[in-house]
């Protein structure tokens, strides 16, 4: 198998296979870059179709780890480990304690964390076997409660924090007052996200796929309930893409109306090309990989043990760094996620 060659290959500094015979670990960690500190990024499992798409993943997500923390200001490099398997039916104890002892064995390189097919439950197992886990505790939340390793609500604070800055630049104004917002998922972070923005007097469209999910955010927020199919080509301010990825795509791209689209979802652009077609469109799009580091600043938190106020000033640090993308993008002629690699690069001191 080429890792060398491979076209997800990005001057990674170290990738690591790991297996164990007795629990059936076949699994990989990659660690994109470490300039900045140790490299964090999740563990996910899932039931790859071959070693290489396997391999494929973990290069493509560690470096995406990389820019992560590099934007959000944390003394993290980036690195991610997938274990091959299914995650319904492949779990066991001594897998994750298998798992553990790799992460283990990098000596606190690569600091793993929850993801796709793993969670706290896991995180838990591993960290029996190494102290480098992310996500296996119990601390403060922004609002003073105790929680255990859920870094949502904080990922949905930095969203909120990055739509201000997004109206301000775009529509230049300095209150979410009678704001229209469409919110796509309302799962853990569009529901928290559509709280802020209520909060703040913005009015709040949402769909999702799961029917008892919206009744909730109909009845406890407000919000109004729109179809699936409805949700793109609202007549909104704000359009926050809180479900999957790659719902910024050719065929959505017609029927997009909002002036920003500012979310929480990974990879929403389906084709980085999207970027361009955006721009010349007049679309303010805020990179999700900036606006979205509530989450990881929130388990870089747990991790150093800084407080909920240290933490919300850290989120809020997000709006700063979108500001900063979003003017030089304007000035330069280049697309926002453009400027957002390039910022990250000079961060980490990568290309
Ligand atoms: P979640 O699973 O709790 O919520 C996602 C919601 O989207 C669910 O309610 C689901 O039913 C709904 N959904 C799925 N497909 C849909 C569709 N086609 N149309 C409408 N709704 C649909 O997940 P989450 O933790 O809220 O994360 C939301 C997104 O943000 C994901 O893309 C995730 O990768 C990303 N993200 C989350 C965090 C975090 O801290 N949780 C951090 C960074 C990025």
């Amino acid at each position: 198998m080429s890792v060398f060659s491979h076209v997800e290959f990005d001057h990674h500094q170290q990738v690591v296979f790991g297996h164990d015979k007795a629990s059936g670990l076949q699994a990989i960690i990659a660690i994109h870059n470490r300039n900045l500190g140790p490299a964090l990024g999740g563990c996910r499992m899932w039931p790859y179709v071959d070693d290489q798409a396997a391999l494929r993943d973990v290069l493509r997500l560690s470096r995406g780890m990389t820019y992560k923390s590099a934007l959000a200001n944390l003394p993290l490099g980036g690195g991610k480990a997938v274990i091959i398997g299914d995650p319904h039916t492949g779990k066991s104890t001594a897998l994750f304690q298998a798992m553990g002892d790799f992460v283990e064995s990098l000596g606190g390189r690569y600091i793993t964390a929850a993801d796709s097919g793993t969670g706290v439950a896991e995180m838990q197992i591993m960290a029996e076997r190494t102290r480098h886990v992310a996500g296996a505790g119990v601390r403060e939340t922004l609002d003073g409660g105790q929680r255990s390793g859920d870094p949502s609500p904080a990922t949905a604070y930095g969203v909120f924090v990055g739509i201000q800055v997004a109206v301000k630049h775009r529509l230049g104004r300095d209150d979410l007052k009678g704001l229209r917002v469409a919110i796509q998922g309302v799962g853990q972070v569009g529901f928290n996200l559509a709280r802020h923005l209520r909060d703040a007097g913005a009015r709040v469209w949402a769909c999702d796929i799961v029917e008892a999910n919206v009744r909730r955010a109909v009845e406890q927020l407000g919000v109004k309930a729109v179809t699936q199919a409805d949700i793109y080509g609202l007549d909104v301010d704000v359009f926050a893409p809180c479900a999957m990825g790659g719902i910024i795509n050719l065929q959505t791209l017609d029927l997009l109306r909002a002036p920003i689209i500012a979310g929480a979802a990974n990879n929403q652009l389906a084709d980085a090309q999207l970027a361009e077609e955006l721009t010349s469109k007049g679309v303010l799009y805020a990179p999700d990989y900036a606006i979205n580091a509530g989450g990881i600043i929130d388990i870089y938190f747990e991790r150093s043990g800084g407080s909920a106020l240290e933490l919300k000033a850290h989120i809020e640090g997000i709006g700063a760094t979108l500001e900063q993308i979003f003017s030089r993008a304007e000035h330069q002629g280049k697309t926002t996620t453009a400027i957002a690699d390039q910022l990250a690069e000079e961060r980490f001191g990568g290309r």
